[in-house]
This record gives structure tokens, sequence and C-alpha cells, in this order.
């Protein structure tokens, strides 16, 4: 079987070629060719020799999943649906800014953890992406939008692990991913513009710090066991104690970063400014002063089986009023791609029928899809 070569950051890559014969400059080359220029054709990278090209055609590949659907926000966020096999679809959205453009990218097919308010959670677990399916979703996504907004430099300068799935529960192939996202010879992003964002799987965090130390969100979402119990069934292995001891300890391999705790706004279930209060004593016991996290209240998206509804406005400002009194950092995330279910904890939407996600890739094979004219950040794709 052909090697895919989205799977190996540097390190693995110099490995393969190696076991090749050849020196690991040539790996370098070509992690550039893949990653930089965004080549899946071994006879265009002229720089390489012939008989290294010809080697490479025999044994490896570079292969992305299929892409299924884009849909454009009027927004400007892109929503893309990639088939992985077996009926299984992930979710990849891309958000520009004026200062950024982040993309947003799955972990897994599915996710073990069954959030109560999370439309992933809610689909269950079917399994795993390899690196080179994490990896994918970035490299198809930044070239294609370069191509599509004639730009040659970077699109993509922030990414977050906050698609469908729980990072950290897989781990082996996450760290390889984050790698070549990091690498100067990847994507080049600096740590600190790459997210992982996790429900609290403890002893991964603690692996993180020491492997790869990138910014953690932790999603928090309550301020006692007994109700985050409830909203995050992971609670019950990792109960809030653990978590934000774990949090301290990932600071001490990050130094001067902050943990981003993530709090889905739930009306009448976690909204109250008597646990905001709470939350603020709970933060204010571990850390050392306020600097040590910062708060993201995330206006919850509804999805028709979770039966919760969203904090109306006034009640996530009253909320973060508490916080931003406690001398906490509190940010409400602004709801992007709503109109086209590419907001946090909507993704999967799509693939919980199962059955409509085989028919969607029938007709990919069979029938060319045309697709009409999308803008993204003013250009026209
Ligand atoms: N599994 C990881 C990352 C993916 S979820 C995690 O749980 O952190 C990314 C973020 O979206 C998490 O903070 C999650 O709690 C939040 N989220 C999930 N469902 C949501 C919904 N329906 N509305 C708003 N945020 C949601
Ligand atoms: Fe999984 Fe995160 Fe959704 Fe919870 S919120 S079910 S951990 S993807």
């Amino acid at each position: 079987m052909k090697a895919n070569l989205l799977d190996f950051d540097i390190e693995g890559l110099a490995a393969f070629c190696a076991g090749m014969g050849e020196k690991p400059f040539r790996a370098t080359q070509l992690f550039r060719w893949i990653h930089q220029r965004g080549e899946s054709d071994f006879s265009a990278m002229t720089d390489l020799a012939k008989s290294l090209r010809d080697k490479l055609a025999v044994s490896a590949h570079i292969a992305a999943p299929v892409l299924l659907s884009q849909h454009a926000s009027v927004d400007g966020t892109i929503k893309w649906l990639f088939d992985v096999g077996g009926g299984d679809a992930v979710e990849a959205v891309f958000i520009p800014e004026t200062d950024r453009g982040t993309l947003c990218i799955s972990s897994q097919a599915g996710c073990a953890v069954g959030c109560r308010f999370c439309s992933t959670g809610h689909q269950g677990f079917s399994r795993n992406l390899s690196t080179a399916e994490i990896v994918a979703q970035l490299w198809f996504a930044e070239h294609f939008l370069r191509k599509h907004l004639g730009q040659s430099t970077r699109v993509i300068s922030n990414v977050v692990m906050m698609g469908m799935g729980e990072p950290l529960q897989n781990y082996a192939a996450l760290v390889p991913a984050l790698r070549v996202m990091l690498s100067d010879h990847g994507y080049g992003l600096s740590r600190r513009r790459v997210t992982v964002s996790t429900s609290g799987v403890v002893p991964m965090m603690d692996r993180l710090g020491l492997d790869c130390p990138v910014a953690l969100a932790v999603s928090l979402h309550a301020p006692d066991d007994l109700l985050r119990n409830q909203l995050v069934p992971l609670n019950l292995k990792y109960p809030l104690a653990e978590l934000m001891g774990a949090c301290e300890r990932y600071l001490a391999y990050a130094p001067r970063d902050f943990i981003t705790f993530e709090y889905c706004m739930l009306e009448g279930v976690n909204d109250s400014v008597e646990q905001a209060q709470q939350l603020v004593d709970l933060l204010g016991r571990y850390g050392g002063g306020a600097a040590w996290c910062k708060l993201n209240l995330i206006p919850f998206n509804p999805f028709p089986a979770s039966g919760l509804l969203c904090s109306p406005p006034q009640r996530v400002q009253a909320f973060a009023q508490v916080l931003m009194a406690a001398g906490l950092t509190t940010t409400i995330r602004k709801t992007r791609g709503q109109d086209i279910d590419a907001a946090c904890g909507q993704l999967a939407g799509d693939v919980m029928d199962r059955t409509r996600v085989q028919e969607r890739i029938l007709i990919q094979r069979t029938v060319k899809l045309v697709r009409g004219p999308v803008a993204v950040a003013g250009a026209v794709l």
C-alpha cells in the first residue's frame, strides 16, 4: 500500500525518505512542496531528482479526503464537508476576520464524550481521524483559499481544534498533525495560534504540555461537579479539582500563556448570576491571580435533538458582568456561519442521518457538482 505523505510530520517524512536511501534535506524539500506549495503531483516537484520522483510515484501519494460539499455564509464563513469513508463525513470551517483567518478543524468522526448540548456528541463516536485526515483539512483549505483569492501568501493564520471530536482522545494522530502546523517548513504557525480545545482529558493535557504546548482551551460549562457531570459526562472521570490541577500544570509548560475556558450559555441551566459568582470562586482557587485564564462565553447554538435553549443576550451580559467585575477577562463569542449550520456545536447536523451522507457520496461520485460563485472575504470563488 502507498504511504500517504500527509500522515507525516517532518521527522516522519525524513524517516520515510531515509528508508528510500534519501538524505534528510530531501524530506525538507518534499515537505515544503506539499505544505507550502500545496503540490500533490510528484512530477511537478522539479527540484527533486527524477529518480526520486519516480520512486515516490511508486511508493507514496498525497491524498486528502474527497470533498462532498461546500457552503458559504453571508458573513464569509465557509464550511466544507469531507467524506472519510465508511459513511462518515467530517467538517472544517473557515472564519475570516479583518486581522486573521481561522480554520476550525475536526479530530474525530463523531465523539465519545457525549456532551448534552453538542450535536457531534449526540451523533456518537464513529472513529478517530488519521493524522493525514486532520492535516488534509488545513492543506486543502489553505491552498484552496490561496488559489481562489489569488494570494500567494498565507491565508489561514490560526487553527482551532474545535470541530467535530475530542482531540485529546485521538492523541497519537493529533500530535504529528500539530507539528505539521507549527513547522517552519509546513504552515509556520506559532504555537499560540494553534488551539487545542478539550472537554478535560486530564492525563492527555499533561502529555500535550510536554510534547507540544500549543494554546489550550478547556470546555468548562459549569461551576460545580454536580452540573458538569450532567453536561459533560467526562467530568465523572476527571472532576473539576483534577481538571483545574491539570490546567495549572499546563501553564508551567507554556509560560506567559493563559488557559481559555469555554462556557456554553444554556438558559436556566448554567447562566444565573449566582453561577457566575461560583465560577469566579472556582477560578480564584487556582492559577494564582486573575491573569491565568480567560473566559469565552459561547451562546448556545441550538439543534433540534438537544431540548435546550440559548440564554437571552441580557442574561449573557449579566453573567459576563459578574466575571469582569472580578477582574476576569471575558469575551462573548460572536456566532459565525449560522445560516450554514457552521457555528460551534452545530457541526455534524448533516452527518447524523447516515443515509443522507451515503446518498450524497453517491451523487458526488456520479454527477459532477456545479456550484455557483461563492464570495469569500470579498473575492469570488
Ligand atoms: N471536543 C472539544 C472540541 C470540540 S467542541 C471540546 O469539547 O472542547 C468545541 C467547542 O464548542 C467546545 O467548547 C464545545 O463545548 C462547544 N460547543 C459544543 N456544542 C455547542 C453548541 N451547541 N453551542 C455552542 N457551543 C457548543
Ligand atoms: Fe465531544 Fe466536544 Fe461535543 Fe463534548 S463538546 S461531545 S467533547 S465534540
